[in-house]
């Protein structure tokens, strides 16, 4: 019979990468929380509309990349394509801004039906920052500077770059998107049928095109910061300026254009050129109408989302210095008798107790002594404590260091200060 395979694009995450996920994840919680970020839990399920009123029918993800379906009572729900949605659903459901602003933070697995390759799935995990009802561009700073530490303390800042665009209000958006669309009508012999399609509901998607033979047509295309007003231009200017004080490198790219229609004002990516051709690694901006659109009271708000995956391919390729250390600190061996086993346990337990820091693998195999401590060498074992029989009589205990290869026999009544001297406890 053949083996049942992981579905197309769906994968497991086995320890080799979850070892990066567990040390992302952790430092990512400890700083959103030192900058006053609360977790919020999510559903992976939603009903389908939400994605439709907040993300835009004219997307791809909207368009291609949902997984939707009818279930028992004919509702439609789909898995969530992305976080900030789901979010914005359970502030106006919890009513959590009627009486603070929020900030907010969420992690978990997304889902959407791309064309799998590297760092693109059909399900991955974003850690997301969502911040409501402040207005402003030193809240959009403080995204862009939050994640600037995270790629600094995750020793990876030399390989991505920020690129940001200010796309201004709605009203200055569908001035541009206007004279956008007259201009590409102008070409439109040069493009596809596709591309014709985004001409007419969503001209600036055609702007971040990879197609070379088209780029020509968009270097001369009318840019965004030509329709913004007075207000607009100091708010970038405001967040440029902080920029250049934080010392944040960045490039405003004007072709700068997010897959999710819900953004105005400012718009960000940390894009990396180390992983083959352009890939972003974190998306965000500021999104003042959401709230609204799905019903709630007015309010502003901005966020970002980090794909964990590609973060994770960024740092394995990257820091050859930064291997995880996968060794075991003790590796308890003993004869193959079951009372001896099972003071190998209890031998376990007490140095847990006393010093619950330390990684203790215990043997249970009916193998010889030799075939054991090629285990104990497989595990990158530093200490081994062996039990025999003989020994085991008078409490008696051989604790051998694998990595200078010293052997002593010492009484149970030892351990403990013989492991915190190796250990440094
Ligand atoms: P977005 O929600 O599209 O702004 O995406 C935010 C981040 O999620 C991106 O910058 C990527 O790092 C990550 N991401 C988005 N789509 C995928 C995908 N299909 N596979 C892996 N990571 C993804």
């Amino acid at each position: 019979m053949k083996n049942i395979q992981s579905i197309r694009g769906i994968h497991d995450s086995l320890p080799n990468d979850t070892i990066y996920f567990q040390y992302i994840e952790n430092i990512f919680k400890n700083l959103v929380s030192n900058y006053g970020y609360h977790e919020i839990r999510l559903p992976i399920l939603e009903y389908t509309v939400l994605f439709l009123q907040s993300i835009g029918k004219t997307t791809d993800v909207i368009n291609k990349e949902m997984y939707t379906f009818v279930d028992k009572n004919k509702n439609k729900i789909t898995l969530r394509p992305e976080g900030t949605a789901g979010c914005i659903r359970a502030t106006i459901q919890h009513k959590l801004l009627y009486k603070k602003k929020q900030r907010l933070f969420y992690m978990g697995p997304m889902f959407r039906r791309e064309r799998p390759q590297k760092g693109r799935y059909r399900q991955f995990h974003q850690l997301g920052a969502e911040v409501l009802g402040y207005e402003g561009p030193k809240i959009d700073i403080e995204l862009i500077v939050l994640t600037f530490r995270l790629w600094k303390i995750l020793k990876i800042n030399k390989y991505i770059f920020l690129e940001i665009n200010f796309i201004g209000s709605n009203k200055e958006y569908k001035k541009y998107e206007k004279e956008l669309t007259t201009f590409f009508q102008k070409h439109e012999n040069h493009f596809n049928e596709d591309y014709k399609k985004r001409i007419k509901n969503n001209p600036m998607r055609i702007l971040d095109t990879k197609n070379l033979d088209i780029k020509h047509i968009i270097d001369d295309a009318p840019i965004i910061t030509d329709f913004l007003n007075e207000k607009s231009r100091i708010y970038f200017t405001n967040i440029c300026n902080c920029l250049d004080l934080l010392n944040i490198p960045y490039t405003i790219n004007p072709y700068l254009v997010r897959g999710l229609d819900y953004y105005n004002y400012t718009i960000f990516e940390w894009v990396t050129y180390n992983l083959g051709s352009k890939l972003a690694i974190c998306g965000g901006g500021r999104y003042n109408h959401l709230i609204e659109k799905l019903g709630g009271k007015e309010n502003p708000a901005a966020g970002f989302a980090i794909g964990l995956e590609r973060l994770t391919l960024l740092m394995q390729k990257n820091n050859s210095n930064y291997i995880f250390c996968k060794s075991t600190d003790i590796y308890i061996i003993s004869s193959n008798d079951d009372s001896i086993k099972n003071k190998a346990i209890l031998l376990s337990e007490y140095i847990r107790n006393i010093l619950p820091s330390l990684q203790i693998i215990v043997n249970y195999d009916n193998k010889n002594l030799k075939k054991k401590f090629i285990q104990a060498n497989k595990h990158k074992t530093k200490i081994v404590l062996l039990l025999d029989k003989e020994k085991e009589k008078t409490q008696l205990i051989t604790l051998k260091n694998l990595i200078t290869n010293e052997q002593k026999i010492l009484h149970k009544n030892e351990i403990i200060k013989n492991l915190k001297f190796i250990f440094n406890l």
